[in-house]
């Protein structure tokens, strides 16, 4: 069967791949190969379940090490906890003024801050509560970059599926997939679960553990619509009444974390109640737990809107679903213990670090029990290993640990990092026809440092991130025109005030634009002088990466023989990567000028295109 009729259904550069539900980017290069024995049978190399905080990492990075790579995800987006279930705040990349997590959960994270047009926070103080590190996402963006990163991996991505049975071979697994109108099977090398309870080493009879007791989860909501001015002045009030509420019963506990009634009215994170019970392991115990979540915010809606300055109340933001903290943990060759964690032990496997307090959270609330400065816990790799499994790996929050150590283990930026270690030993193993705890921990580590993680050992200092490079007040020489078409990269203009560099959006001219950070107004421009050594009428372009966060007013003023144009740019709109500021008759030199003066919304400068129009070339001809 040749490659065309082997993929269908090409929607916006995505194809289908015949007799399955895997869609991936076009072009890709890694693409499942059918098999002999079946029609709907495909070969990969690694199979990852659930593209949760580990599961998408995991996949991109065995993608790019140009792994045939399957995603299932039963769900409708990447990001698992981190999106879906609205914790939008991943911990921790740094401590004690150190970076301790970076690869491609750190590239991901910073993207979406970078799209967001939000700078990150000062890593390099230490000490701050943990809080402060945490990173604060949008969750739906950063949904859309982890999407985009693993189709440009070619990572083959099968939304609403999951595993039905899984059965050992010789060399890897043989795993029967259903979705909604699709069923087929994958024979894949390795598995990496990451399904955040270890439901395929469940499914497999691997050894998991899991408390009497279950920390409880939360419905992310986000209510809206309040007074403050008369919530404010009633506080005493408001805390009776709702003390009377939990009596009677209309509200119960859990509805918020510690009996406070104000955390449902301030919270910007969506993380104010907690659902006893919390259970993600299977559909039913999702099912019952979500139900229990919409109960519980609900409950707390009525209330809110019997409050003085409440009568507006409603919801804001409300997940789809009760994320759990705390589900399955498999039984590794290691269990990490609380001690391992809190001392920071190193073991000879260890592939990343982790960072978090102790936080374990119960049916009065959490209270985070600190490590001790300068501690850096590790992950060793015998905890992502069921123990006498072959060909498999488990990533996320159902590490092999005890509760206490999996409190603080689970953290996302930890979950990135495992995803990403375990991708590197399920490719190797892969390639190498062995199995994960077999491959050389040094080139697992080599080719981690490759994709810019962090091992042990590897720590930097806080400082060199995450500061975008500045450009101030620099000079800049006149260009020159002598052909059809000048680019001029905005880094090369005359710059006044403090620009910054970025590279996120892609630029269309360089490898950095300049942006003003959306503060200093009035003080920020960029001066282009441009000579043209053939006189003639000539097309100019400011290019930009247009979005809503920019400004829609940039001033801009082209100055040609004594005559000045003065323009208004929206870059909340653009047209292929920029705007046609117009075509301008220049017989020696132009002068175009950009500043941020009363703009509101960020200024983004990425540079100039001056290009000959057909009058001008026929002019030339002649
Ligand atoms: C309320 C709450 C607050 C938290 N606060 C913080 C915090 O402040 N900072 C922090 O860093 N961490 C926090 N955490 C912890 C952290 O978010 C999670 O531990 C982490 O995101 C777990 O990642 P994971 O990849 O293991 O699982 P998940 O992110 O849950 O991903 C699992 C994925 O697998 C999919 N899946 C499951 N089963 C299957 C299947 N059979 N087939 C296909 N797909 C499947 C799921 O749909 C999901 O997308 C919090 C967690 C919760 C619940």
């Amino acid at each position: 069967m040749d490659r065309r009729q082997f993929l269908k259904s090409k929607i916006a550069g995505t194809a289908i791949l015949a007799s399955s539900g895997l869609v991936f980017k076009a072009d890709a290069q890694n693409l499942p190969t059918q098999s002999e024995e079946s029609p709907d049978m495909l070969d990969v190399d690694v199979l990852v379940v659930g593209g949760g905080s580990a599961g998408h990492v995991a996949a991109i990075q065995a993608g790019r090490m140009g792994a045939k790579t399957v995603l299932l995800e039963r769900n409708s987006q990447l990001g698992g906890t981190t999106t879906t279930g609205g914790v939008c705040f991943p911990g921790l990349f740094h401590a004690w003024g150190k970076q301790l997590i970076s690869g491609i959960g750190w590239e991901l994270v910073k993207k979406s801050r970078e799209v967001d047009c939000k700078p990150l926070q000062d890593f390099s103080v230490a000490n701050k509560g943990h809080v402060y590190y945490h990173v604060d996402i949008n969750g739906q963006l950063y949904s859309l970059l982890a999407e985009e990163a693993c189709l440009d991996a070619g990572v083959s991505l099968a939304y609403y599926q999951f595993p039905e049975k899984v059965t050992e071979t010789a060399n890897g697994w043989l795993v029967d997939v259903v979705g909604q109108g699709v069923r087929y099977q994958l024979r894949c090398k390795q598995i990496i679960d990451c399904s955040g309870g270890a439901t395929v080493a469940g499914m497999l009879g691997m050894e998991r553990m899991r408390g009497e007791e279950r920390q409880p989860g939360t419905h992310s909501v986000i209510y809206k619509g309040f007074d403050m001015a008369v919530v404010n002045k009633n506080k005493k009030k408001i805390q009776s009444m709702y003390n009377q509420a939990l009596k009677e019963g209309r509200l119960q506990k859990g509805d918020t974390w510690g009996g406070n009634a104000f955390q449902p009215i301030q919270s910007r994170s969506g993380n104010c109640n907690h659902i006893f019970g919390a259970d993600s392991s299977t559909a039913a115990t999702q099912t019952q737990t979500n139900l229990a979540g919409r109960k519980s915010i609900l409950r707390m809606l009525k209330f809110l809107k019997t409050i003085p300055g409440g009568e507006k109340a409603s919801i804001d933001r409300m997940m789809t679903e009760t994320a759990s903290r705390e589900t399955y943990r498999i039984k590794g060759e290691r269990v990490l213990t609380v001690n391992d964690y809190t001392s920071g032990r190193t073991f000879k496997d260890s592939l990343c670090y982790s960072f978090y307090p102790i936080d374990l959270h119960d049916k009065n609330g959490v209270k985070p029990r600190k490590l001790k400065p300068g501690t850096f816990p590790t992950i060793p790799r015998s905890c992502l290993i069921p123990k006498g499994s072959k060909n498999f790996m488990v990533a996320g929050r159902s590490l092999s640990s005890d509760r206490l150590a999996n409190s603080a283990a689970r953290v996302q930026a930890t979950c990135m990092a495992m995803g990403q270690a375990t991708a590197v030993t399920a490719v190797l193993a892969a390639r190498q026809s062995k199995t994960p705890g077999d491959v050389d921990l040094a080139e697992i580590r080599a080719e981690l440092i490759k994709h810019n993680a962090i091992v042990i050992g590897g720590l930097k200092s806080a400082k060199a991130e995450p500061k975008e490079a500045k450009v101030e007040s620099q000079e800049a020489k006149t260009q020159v025109l002598s052909g059809d078409r000048l680019l001029v990269d905005a880094v090369t203009a005359h710059a006044i005030g403090s620009w910054q560099k970025s590279s996120n959006s892609k630029p269309a001219i360089g490898s950095n634009y300049l942006h003003d950070n959306n503060q200093a107004k009035g003080e920020n421009s960029l001066t282009f002088d441009i000579k043209v050594e053939n006189p003639g009428r000539y097309a100019i372009k400011f290019f930009y990466s247009a979005h809503e966060t920019r400004a829609n007013n940039v001033p801009v003023s082209i100055s040609i023989g004594g005559q000045v144009t003065e323009l208004k740019v929206n870059q909340q709109k653009s047209d292929d990567g920029g705007f046609v500021l117009g075509q301008f008759d220049i017989q020696d030199q132009v002068k175009i000028v950009i500043s941020n003066a009363n703009t509101s919304g960020f200024v983004i400068v990425d540079g100039l295109e001056l290009k000959t129009t057909k009058t001008t070339k026929a002019k030339l001809k002649i």
